[in-house]
């Protein structure tokens, strides 16, 4: 079955009982639709917004085993997740791809600290695609990296690891699972769950778009609603311990100017002790992250003043051009699903990346914390738990060798080319109906065939989806996206059969929206972010 909301909705309306029911549709929730599909279980995966909506359009796009928690001495963490690297590289080639890192260095020590690191890193990947690290002089570094800047440099070291474009991965993911047959739903919300014998048998779930509400039944049901999953353990017990501790991490994204090439830079301590990346990413330069306990979650998070400062001054230390607020096209900020620690600590760097399962005595099944690079393996591992509860029959796992939807071997030509195999679908749509080969705006490459793809085949309902999570427009470059988001919203209107009124709403919600990706005001002169003391975890 194609990715088709209203065939899916006449399906929640008919079927009786299914085997697993998935809440949320980040890298997770998605993971486990697409493991759970290719065992043969009849699945349905219900996401309150769009996939990818949370944390999972918000990362850093690193395919990786970790090069810090290497040197935190998480070993098995890091074979594990370079072993997934190895298998996203192999099964949605389109989206991920080797990326070239180069950590600078200043002396003696930390040249053979880095490259002991990294030859260990390379051990652990074992054979693979990724190139060997190595380390470069102070001239092949700076023909590297042209804008990082040259005083007091000796050379660097030189290492591989993968990216991604993560919330097109979700979107693949999507697919793949409703190609697998599963039911697949963005903007329905679950509000409840039901029970029978004390155990969970089920969920109440709202559609956001009509209001309808459901009463949908299975023999399991999987929280995997990243940094909300004790709002779904409250609904089963409202006395829960909270398992789940936020961290945000914030990026900025300049023009490619600023790094000038194709490699990425890795700063491995700064400051404050953390690590920061400037990576390329769809013709800018992506440079993050952050590390801020808080004490709330939210699907919109915001960049604090403190995070951008940081940002901005790290970046400036190693770029000769110094980033200014102006010079950032786009900030945003996700939350890490974080395995809340048994003793309260403010340091979030320290607290495990590796994922956590968790049983509830109803047999609610949850899962949080990990990292993209390894949905793949939790999704694996939930649904073992799910058999191994007798909830479902034994089936082996399928996923190590299922092809993401999409998935096509083929260097990047154009914007087209994320779209995998599906770039020849939408060159038919333009083949077959010239006007859908017109552009959107005259100063960018989108068609309109593209907006007719993402509505009838990957579930876009409004212009933040096309905009925020199919393009990426509102990451790369927030203003951009508010230049293109009427041409969008007429073809959407037109795609969704909406008025002149859907319209004008789609267009005043998302300009206001992007607004808060930038740190200027065109009206105002520079805005500042603000912040928000309360939601710092003090
Ligand atoms: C700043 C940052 C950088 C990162 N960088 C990397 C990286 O480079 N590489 C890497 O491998 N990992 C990275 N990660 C980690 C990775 O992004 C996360 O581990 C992953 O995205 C978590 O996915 P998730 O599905 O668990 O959560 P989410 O993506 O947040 O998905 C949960 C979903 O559940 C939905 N939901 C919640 N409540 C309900 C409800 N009641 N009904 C229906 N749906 C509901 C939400 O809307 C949401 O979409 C990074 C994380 C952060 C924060």
């Amino acid at each position: 079955m194609a990715l088709n909301r209203d065939k899916a909705i006449i399906k929640l309306k008919t079927e009786s009982k299914w085997d697993m029911i998935i809440i949320g549709g980040g890298a997770t929730g998605l993971g486990i639709a697409v493991d759970a599909a290719s065992r043969g279980f009849k699945t349905l995966l219900l996401e309150q917004s769009d996939f990818a909506k949370g944390t999972s359009s918000r990362s850093t796009k690193l395919v990786h085993g970790g090069v810090r928690y290497l040197a935190q001495g998480d070993v098995a963490l890091v074979y594990e997740a370079l072993h997934e690297r190895e298998l996203l590289f192999k099964n949605a080639a389109h989206l991920v791809k080797e990326q070239s890192f180069i950590i600078p260095v200043f002396d003696w020590f930390s040249k053979m600290k880095y490259l002991i690191g990294l030859k260990f890193y390379d051990l652990l990947a074992g054979k693979g695609n990724f190139s060997r690290s190595e380390y470069l002089s102070k001239e092949a570094v700076l023909e590297a990296i042209p804008g990082l800047n040259p005083k007091g440099l000796k050379g660097g070291v030189r290492y591989s690891d993968g990216q991604f474009d993560d919330a097109r991965l979700a979107v693949n993911l999507a697919q793949t699972a409703a190609d697998l047959d599963a039911s697949v739903l963005n903007y329905i919300k679950v509000t409840g769950l039901i029970k029978e014998n004390q155990k969970v048998a089920g969920v109440e779930a709202t559609d956001l778009e009509t209001g309808d509400s459901f009463t949908l039944k299975a023999k399991t049901v999987i929280n995997a609603t990243g940094v909300f999953v004790d709002d779904i353990l409250s609904m089963d017990n409202p006395n829960k311990a909270p398992m789940v501790r936020p961290s945000q991490g914030a990026h900025i994204v300049l023009d490619a100017s600023f790094l000038k090439g194709t490699t990425a830079l890795m700063i491995p301590k700064t400051a404050d002790g953390r690590v920061l990346f400037a990576v390329p990413w769809h013709g800018k330069v992506l440079i993050g992250t952050t590390d801020t306990p808080l004490n709330q979650h939210q699907l919109e998070p915001r960049a604090l003043e403190d995070e951008i400062q940081f940002i901005l001054t790290t970046a400036g230390q190693y770029l000769t051009r110094a980033p200014k607020r102006t010079d950032v096209l786009s900030v945003f900020a996700g939350l890490r699903p974080l395995a809340a620690p048994t003793k309260d600590t403010n340091s979030t760097k320290e607290i495990s990346r590796s994922h956590k399962l968790v049983v509830s005595s109803s047999n609610l099944i949850t899962i949080t914390g990990g990292k993209w690079t390894t949905y793949r393996k939790m999704a694996l591992d939930t649904v073992d738990k799910a058999i191994s509860l007798n909830l479902l029959p034994a089936r082996t796992c399928q996923t190590h060798n299922i092809a993401i939807h999409g998935h096509q071997v083929q260097a990047q030509k154009n914007h087209l080319s994320l779209f995998g195999t599906d770039e020849q679908n939408i060159r038919k749509l333009m083949k077959a109906d010239p006007l859908l080969s017109s552009p959107i705006h005259q100063n960018y490459p989108y068609v309109k065939a593209e907006i007719k793809w993402m509505v009838d085949a990957e579930m876009a309902r409004n212009i933040e989806d096309v905009l925020a999570r199919r393009w990426r427009l509102l990451f790369l470059d927030a203003k951009a996206a508010v230049v293109l988001a009427p041409g969008v919203a007429q073809m959407m209107a037109l795609c969704l059969n909406k008025d002149e009124q859907w319209i004008k709403e789609q267009i005043t919600s998302f300009s206001k929206l992007a607004g808060e990706y930038l740190l200027i005001d065109e009206n105002k002169g520079i805005k500042k972010q603000v912040q928000d003391k309360d939601l710092i975890n003090a």
